[in-house]
């Protein structure tokens, strides 16, 4: 079984011609390396661009063209991260929560291969600066943290699942425009004792009912494709340019974590509808015109709807501190940088002791200089 499995991992990687060691792709290139003698293969440029699939025949039946295949996915037991490691592999950490992965558990998945992928731009000893510059400037952060951010062993560079749709947007709308006019409204107050009269502006609105079509193409709606809640990635790394995306091409992800989609689909599809609606919603506003709107019933309808499975560079440092996991994200493209972090109540506490000390000790010696 074991042997089995070595196999159909080893199958898609590519072994250096001098020395036989793996070879990984290199961040901002289009080239695969040798670790060892450094020896540099160029990446096959794709024969097309990549295409967006038409959505309606997969969400009907997954799995039956060329377009998805068989891959070996390992599912961490403990917070669910399905994960495929282009790579010999030698520790297996999940990428998430570093809980060790067990070789024999890896299943054959069917996998809607991804259209395109967006290289990693930069590599893990660059992504390390990075996470050290930013630990430095953490305050309170307990000892041990900085430690373990800056620890090589804690972070990956993982490809992340989104899903993107495309969809030719048409709707329905009647709802109200509404119209700002102001009137004078007399009051009564008190001045130097007395009640005098005043008036002053306030805006009311004139509303009428009204009607119409919006149409539009609503273009890359980007949907993560994990779904377990640890997983999401903070808003503020998410500044990928898509512009840079490549034609999938599996040389890519040699050296990094892949991790699958958990997130079907259907369920992404059923995402990107909602925030169709929600521009429906916008572009109806904006149909309605005046001061302000109100939408009473929106009648959507989505055409030519396509979709497409994409993998997006992350670096994740992954480490537990007191019993709770923590995840750090640096984008591998962009380099933005965020994360939860715990405080040091210890540091706090001995910062609280130092001011409450050195109060104590100006009142002192005021008192005894005055
Ligand atoms: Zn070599
Ligand atoms: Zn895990």
């Amino acid at each position: 079984m074991e042997n089995e499995i070595q196999n159909a991992v080893s199958e898609r990687k590519k072994s250096c011609v001098n020395c036989g060691a793996e070879l990984r792709y290199k961040p901002g290139t289009a080239q695969i390396q040798c670790e060892y003698c450094n020896h540099i293969e160029a990446i096959e440029p794709a024969q097309h661009d990549f295409k967006e699939l038409e959505l309606g025949p997969y969400l009907e039946k997954m799995g039956t063209t060329h377009h998805s295949e068989k891959v070996m996915m390992l599912q961490c037991k403990n917070c669910g991260a399905n994960q495929h490691i282009e790579e010999h592999y030698k520790s297996l950490h999940c990428v998430y929560c570093a809980t060790p992965l067990i070789l024999e558990d890896a299943i054959a998945e069917d996998w809607i291969l991804p259209g395109a992928v967006l290289p990693f731009q930069f590599d893990q000893k660059k992504s390390h600066q990075i996470f050290a510059q930013w630990v430095k400037g953490l305050w309170f952060a307990p000892n041990k943290l900085k430690k373990a951010a800056l620890d090589p062993q804690h972070t990956k560079g993982l490809y992340l699942p989104y899903w993107t749709f495309d969809a030719q947007l048409y709707a329905e709308y009647t709802g109200e425009r509404g119209t700002y006019y102001y009137v004078q409204v007399p009051y009564t107050t008190q001045v130097n004792g007395k009640t005098v009269r005043r008036t002053r502006q306030e805006r009311r609105t004139r509303w009428s009912h009204t009607s119409g079509t919006i149409s539009g193409f609503v273009n890359d709606t980007l949907i993560q494709a994990s779904k377990q809640k640890p997983h999401s990635i903070p808003r503020k790394i998410t500044n990928w340019n898509l512009n840079a995306l490549t034609t999938f091409n599996t040389s890519y992800l040699a050296g990094f974590v892949t991790e699958k989609y958990t997130l079907s689909l259907k369920e992404g599809h059923l995402s990107s509808k909602q925030e169709a609606e929600a521009i429906a919603r916008r572009w109806s506003k904006r149909d309605i015109g005046g001061d302000t709107q109100r939408v009473h019933n929106i009648m959507m309808r989505l055409s030519e709807e396509t979709f497409k499975h994409i993998l997006l560079p992350a670096y994740i440092s992954s480490y537990a501190y007191q019993d709770k996991k923590y995840n750090f994200f640096i984008n591998g493209q962009t380099g933005s940088i965020s994360g939860k972090r715990p405080y040091s109540y210890w540091k706090i506490g001995a910062l609280v002791l130092f001011i409450i000390v050195l109060i104590v000790g100006i009142m002192y010696w005021h008192e005894t200089s005055s």
